[in-house]
């Protein structure tokens, strides 16, 4: 699509739609002159060229690319009339558009009944669920991973609960043993659980946890703010086929949240969650002078923690599912390039002298670090630290990013390289535009060269 010629069709659609009410003069205090805005969007423009080309297949760093078009046609479209998600009396058209895509999610997920709502972010929708489960399982802690997004640690002590990191296992997921060892103490009323965590995309096995949840009464919330897209792909065909049973079992679970802004092809400022059991709306009453609910119609700010919300971030995800549904044939096609991706870089490093596998992706991010000489983790720290600001100067720039690993972590998968310090940064690299799919020769040799 013609993002150039979308975006005049969006103004003039807003102005069209504006010209019914009437025509009225703008006030002088807001006046500015093309003549007067024209040397400072210059400046700014160039203030903006000191950025990282998140759009470029030769980024390969963090979990960062622009929107869809058709997410910013739909967010711009809608920003100009900048309805507010909060009420319906906030913007009508925006507040259905986002609990169309909210089913949409929640049908992805396989939850047969449902209550959720689009959030500015992952963690917002995370410190909801974990607020929820807060107020349904009082006086009780929390247990996620050690490999958890470092949020959940964070929101419990916004929440005033008890955080409990569990240890992980040698490929990243929440350890089964460890987990129980702390549901046994009593003490635990939610167990988070993360398809697809941040630093490595590992899977923690949910159709097992879920079941040893319930047998101690525990609240199951599924992290799925990187990996939730991925469902899509889950017993698909092909190499980028993923274990179902995990993904299955996230719609026994009792909330999920997902980020639109990371694999939904949307611009910033849109996270999900959503809770199986649509009764868990009780828990946000609340009753202000000046919210303004005009009809019986539920409004999202009455299931919602935040009051103001971008309806310009629900109005782009409508726009873009009804292109890219979140189905396998939709969205689908573009995690399953990215996967494809990791899973070829992988063989690629795997036959390398240069470059060794930190441990086999299970999604979309490729963990690796340098062949140095003494093998000892200092010299990986240091090299990896080093290809990772090289790559950005380099005359065929590649970015990447790097991921600290404990020493322990690392013995377990490594045991040859010493230990002579307690923790080493590796390289990381999310292959989430499908784009990687026919670069990732390129990248590889980019990598192997700054070695
Ligand atoms: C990114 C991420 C978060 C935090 O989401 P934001 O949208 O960055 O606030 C939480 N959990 C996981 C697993 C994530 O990958």
């Amino acid at each position: 699509m013609d993002l150039n010629r979308w975006l005049g069709e969006a103004t003039q659609a807003v102005q069209d739609w504006s010209a019914d009410f009437g025509p009225y003069e703008p006030h002088l205090a807001l006046k500015v002159t093309d003549e007067a805005f024209a040397p400072v969007f210059a400046d700014f423009t160039d203030r903006l060229r000191d950025n990282y080309p998140f759009f470029h297949p030769r980024y390969a760093g963090q979990m960062l690319k622009p929107p869809h078009p058709a997410a910013v046609v739909g967010y711009l479209t809608a920003m100009l009339i900048n309805p507010n998600n909060h009420a319906l009396d906030g913007g009508p058209a925006t507040a259905r558009m986002e609990r169309e895509a909210v089913a949409q999610l929640a049908a992805m997920f396989g939850f047969d009944t449902h209550l959720g709502h689009l959030t500015t972010s992952g963690t917002i929708a995370n410190l909801e669920a974990l607020f929820v489960a807060r107020e349904s399982h009082p006086g009780k802690g929390v247990a996620y991973s050690a490999e958890a997004h470092y949020t959940h640690g964070r929101m419990c002590g916004v929440l005033g609960m008890e955080g409990h990191a569990v240890p992980a296992d040698d490929a990243g997921r929440i350890d089964l043993l460890a987990l129980e060892q702390v549901l046994g103490t009593g003490r635990v009323g939610t167990v988070v659980l993360t398809v697809g965590t941040t630093g490595l995309g590992a899977i923690d096995p949910v159709h097992r946890a879920l079941p040893l949840c319930r047998r101690y009464g525990a609240r199951v919330h599924v992290d799925a703010a990187y990996g939730g897209f991925f469902t899509l792909l889950a017993g698909a065909d092909g190499p980028e086929a993923l274990a179902p049973e995990p993904w299955r079992a996230v719609a026994d679970c009792d909330s999920v949240v997902i980020d639109p802004h990371k694999h939904g092809l949307q611009p910033y400022g849109c996270g999900a969650v959503v809770f199986r059991d649509p009764e868990v709306g009780r828990f946000y009453l609340h009753d202000s002078p000046y919210t303004y609910f005009t009809s019986t119609e539920l409004h999202l700010g009455e299931i919602s923690l935040e009051c103001s919300r971008a309806g310009a971030a629900a109005a782009a995800l409508w726009l873009t599912f009804q292109l890219l549904p979140p189905t396998p044939q939709g969205l689908g096609r573009v995690l399953a390039a990215g996967r494809r991706a990791a899973l070829r870089w992988a063989e690629l490093i795997d036959a390398s002298d240069l470059l060794t596998l930190y441990q086999q992706p299970e999604l979309d991010i490729v963990s690796y670090f340098p062949a140095v000489e003494p093998a000892v983790l200092s010299a990986v720290d240091h090299a990896s630290a080093r290809i990772l600001s090289d790559g950005m100067t380099a005359r065929d720039a590649v970015f990447v990013s790097t991921l600290r690993a404990s020493a322990d972590a690392f013995a377990r998968r490594h045991p040859k390289i010493d230990r002579d310090t307690d923790g080493a940064r590796i390289l990381r690299s999310v292959l989430m535009k499908p784009e990687s799919e026919h670069h990732v020769e390129q990248l590889h040799t980019a990598v192997e060269r700054l070695i």
